[in-house]
């Protein structure tokens, strides 16, 4: 959750242009001594963000990843550009709903095969 150079510039004001899509982000830094490029000027309601990509502010200006589950209902985060950003893909923010996805394609790709021996069957003793 770093800052990676290749995917912020420095622009006037202390913000930093996204690479992807050239809109500014808010450059924070974090409780551990790092930074993270935030989307400016919006904050979500944190039980609408999975626990891991919620960044709340502290006292000091600093932000942290806000993990508390079940979230206080009405505690808001901030999110990191990159989620928001139009031109970069969103990394894997519900592990569990990704899992259901796979295991569907893999139902998917399997009821099709069997579709398709049983479209066979029924073909063959009209060929004949
Ligand atoms: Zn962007």
């Amino acid at each position: 959750m770093g800052v990676s150079d290749e995917r912020a510039r420095r622009i006037a004001g202390g913000k930093f242009r996204c690479s992807s899509c050239g809109l500014p982000q808010d450059r924070v830094p974090t409780l551990e001594q790092d930074w993270v490029l935030l989307e400016p000027e919006l904050t979500v309601l944190a039980h609408r963000v999975p626990a891991e990509y919620r960044w709340i502010a502290l006292p000091d200006g600093r932000v942290t990843v806000y993990g508390v589950c079940p979230p206080d209902p009405f505690q808001r985060c901030r999110i990191e550009h990159r989620l928001a950003c139009a031109a970069q893909s969103l990394p894997d923010l519900w592990p569990w709903l990704t899992m259901v996805r796979v295991e569907n394609g893999r139902k998917a790709e399997r009821q099709e095969s069997e579709e398709s021996t049983r479209l066979r069957q029924v073909e063959l003793p009209d060929a004949g």
